[in-house]
C-alpha cells in the first residue's frame, strides 16, 4: 500500500449540530455522537430529536406547502432558487466533502467528484423547474376542452442511508423542489452532517422557511414515524429491502401515502469471450470496490464466458490486489473505510459464509490495520453456486462472486436469477448481444461497454424488489407531481332534466 499522506487534518473537536425547522435552527436535545469509521475519533454531535420535533417539522412543510409560497411561483423563480443553491455548493465543494469523509469514511477525491455530481443535479433540476408541463385534449368535441394538469403531491418525507448521504439527498432535492413540493428529511443517524449543511445553502439561496426541513434520530424512531405519518402525503426511502417493505405497510396502515422506494441490488456485469477483456476487468474491479461495494448499483455478480472465465479472474485477482486502499482524508487513496460496525460485521459474515458453503476464495477476504478505522480489501469468489448465500444476498461490500456461463440463454438466465432489479451491465463487442441482453435483463439500469456512468438527466430506480418510481431527471420530478384533469365545457348545456 502506498503511503498515507494527509491533506486534511481531523478536527480539533467533534462539530455539534442543530436540527431544521421552518426555517431556523433548534437545539437542547440529547447528542448521538458520530466516531469516523476511517480514524475512529468523534467527528460529529448530532441531536436526536423527538416525534414532537418531527411532527413541528411536518406542520411548518405544510404550511410552507398551503401557503404557495414555493409551489405558487413560477418556475423561472423555482429554477432561480436551486442555480443559486448550485453555484454556492460549487463554493463550498471542499468542506461539504470533508464532512461526508469524516462521517462515512469515503475518499475525499471520490466525494468532491460525487459533489459535483449534485451540483450537476440541481443544475439540471433547474432546467426542468422551468420545463414541467402537463398535457391538452382537442379532440373531445367542439363543447369540451381538456387540461391534464401536473400539481405537486404535497408534502414529502425524504428517509436517505448512509452509503452516499449527500449525492442520494441531492438526487432527490432538487427535483423534488422542482416539483412544488416540501420536504422534511432525515439522514441516516451516523451521516446526518451534510443534510443538515444543505439546509443552510438552500437559505442562503433563497428557499422560503418550511420549504425544507431536517429531522434527525434513529431510523426506528423518526424514520419509521415519517412512514406512518398522516400529514406526509409521500415518501422517498432509499436503503434496504426489510425497511422499505415495512414502509409500504406503515403507508398502507396510516394514509396510503405514495411511496417512492430504492431498495437493494445484486447487480449482474457479464462479460461476453470478445469483450475488450482488459477494459473488462479494470470496470468490474471498480464496480465491486467503488464505495468499498456499499453501493446499490455494485457490481456484485460476475457473470463471465467459460471459455476466458479463467484468465479473467487471474487478471481480475491481480489488479484488485493493487487497488489504494486508505486513509479516506488521503488524496490518494481509492478505497477508503466500511461506514459501520455493524455493516463490518455483515461483509465479515458473508465472507466467512462463502468459505464455509465452499467457495474458492481467489483474493482479500481479510481485515486491513489501517489508522483507527475499519477496513476489507476487496475479495474475488470463483466457483460460486447459485444457491449459497454470497451468491443470493446483497452483501453491500467490496465482496464479488463469480459464475460462468456457455451460452447468452445462460447468461441472461444467471442474470434474471435474484429478487433485485437495480442494475445490469453487459460487455461485448458484438451489438446484438449487447443489445439482446440488455432488453431481456430485468433492471432499471444497464450500462454496455462500461459501468456507472451516467449524468442527472437519466432517470434512477429498480425492477422487481428493487423498488417502486424514478428518481432524477424529468422522470424525477414527475415522479413528485400528481396529475389532475380539468374539463371545461363551451357555450350552453344540453339540460337533463328539459
Ligand atoms: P436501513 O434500511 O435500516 O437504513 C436506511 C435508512 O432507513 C436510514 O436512514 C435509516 O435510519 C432508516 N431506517 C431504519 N429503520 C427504519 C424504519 N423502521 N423506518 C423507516 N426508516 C428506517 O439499512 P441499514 O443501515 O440497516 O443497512 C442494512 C442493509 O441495507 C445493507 O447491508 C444494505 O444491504 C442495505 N442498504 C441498501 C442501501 C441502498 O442504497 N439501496 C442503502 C443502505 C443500506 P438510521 O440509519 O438512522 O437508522
Amino acid at each position: 500500500m502506498d503511503k498515507i499522506t494527509k491533506t486534511a487534518a481531523l478536527p480539533e473537536s467533534a462539530r455539534e449540530f442543530g436540527f431544521y425547522v421552518d426555517g431556523a435552527w433548534r437545539g437542547g436535545r440529547p447528542l448521538f455522537e458520530r466516531l469516523s469509521p476511517g480514524h475512529g475519533v468523534p467527528v460529529t454531535l448530532i441531536p436526536k430529536c423527538t416525534v414532537e420535533d418531527l411532527n413541528e417539522a411536518v406542520a411548518a412543510a405544510r404550511r410552507a406547502f398551503e401557503d404557495r409560497s414555493w409551489a405558487g411561483l413560477s418556475g423561472a423563480d423555482r429554477a432561480g432558487v436551486l442555480l443559486r443553491a448550485a453555484a454556492i455548493l460549487r463554493e463550498r465543494r471542499d468542506e461539504i466533502a470533508y464532512w461526508e469523509v469524516l462521517e462515512n469514511g469515503k475518499p475525499i477525491a471520490q466525494a468532491r467528484g460525487e459533489i459535483e455530481h449534485c451540483i450537476a443535479c440541481f443544475e439540471m433540476a433547474a432546467g426542468v423547474a422551468r420545463t414541467l408541463h402537463g398535457d391538452s385534449y382537442n379532440s373531445l368535441g367542439d363543447n369540451l376542452f381538456g387540461l391534464v394538469l401536473r400539481e405537486p403531491v404535497g408534502v414529502v418525507g425524504l428517509i436517505t442511508p448512509w452509503n452516499f448521504p449527500f449525492l442520494l439527498l441531492c438526487e432527490r432535492v432538487p427535483f423534488i423542489l422542482a416539483s412544488g413540493c416540501t420536504i422534511v428529511a432525515k439522514p441516516s443517524e451516523v451521516t446526518s452532517a451534510t443534510t443538515l449543511i444543505l439546509a443552510e445553502v438552500l437559505e442562503q439561496a433563497g428557499l422560503p422557511a418550511g420549504v425544507y426541513n431536517v429531522v434527525t434520530g434513529s431510523g426506528r424512531v423518526i424514520g419509521q414515524a415519517m412512514a406512518e405519518h398522516p400529514d406526509i402525503d409521500m415518501l422517498s426511502f432509499t436503503g434496504s429491502t426489510a425497511v422499505g417493505r415495512s414502509c409500504v405497510h406503515a403507508a398502507a396502515d396510516s394514509n396510503f401515502k405514495k411511496l417512492g422506494l430504492e431498495l437493494g441490488g445484486k447487480n449482474p456485469f457479464i462479460v461476453f469471450a470478445d469483450a475488450n477483456i482488459d477494459d473488462a476487468v479494470d470496470a468490474v474491479a471498480f464496480g465491486i470496490s467503488f464505495n468499498t461495494g456499499q453501493c446499490c448499483v455494485s457490481s456484485s455478480r460476475l457473470i463471465v464466458e467459460r471459455s476466458i472465465a479463467a484468465e479473467f479472474e487471474q487478471k481480475l485477482a491481480e489488479k484488485m490486489t493493487r487497488i489504494r486502499i486508505g486513509d479516506p482524508l488521503d488524496e490518494e487513496t481509492q478505497v477508503g473505510a466500511i461506514t459501520t460496525d455493524a455493516q463490518n460485521d455483515t461483509i465479515l459474515g458473508f465472507i466467512a459464509k462463502g468459505r464455509e458453503e465452499g467457495a474458492t476464495l481467489v483474493t482479500g477476504g481479510t481485515t486491513l490495520e489501517i489508522g483507527g478505522g475499519r477496513y476489507i480489501a476487496p475479495t474475488l469468489f470463483s466457483g460460486v453456486g447459485r444457491d449459497m448465500e454470497i451468491a443470493r444476498e446483497e452483501i453491500f461490500g467490496p465482496v464479488l462472486s463469480s459464475f460462468h456461463f456457455d451460452t447468452i440463454e445462460e447468461a441472461i438466465e444467471i442474470a434474471n436469477d435474484t429478487i433485485y432489479g437495480l442494475a445490469a451491465s453487459v460487455w461485448s463487442q458484438n451489438i446484438e448481444t449487447a443489445l439482446t441482453v440488455s432488453r431481456r435483463v430485468r433492471a432499471g439500469r444497464f450500462w454496455v461497454n462500461t459501468i456507472m456512468a451516467g449524468g442527472p438527466e437519466m432517470p434512477l430506480g429498480g425492477f422487481k424488489q428493487s423498488g417502486w418510481g424514478r428518481e432524477a431527471g424529468v422522470y424525477g420530478v414527475e415522479e413528485y407531481t400528481q396529475i389532475k384533469s380539468v374539463h371545461i365545457e363551451f357555450g350552453n348545456r344540453a339540460h337533463w332534466i328539459k
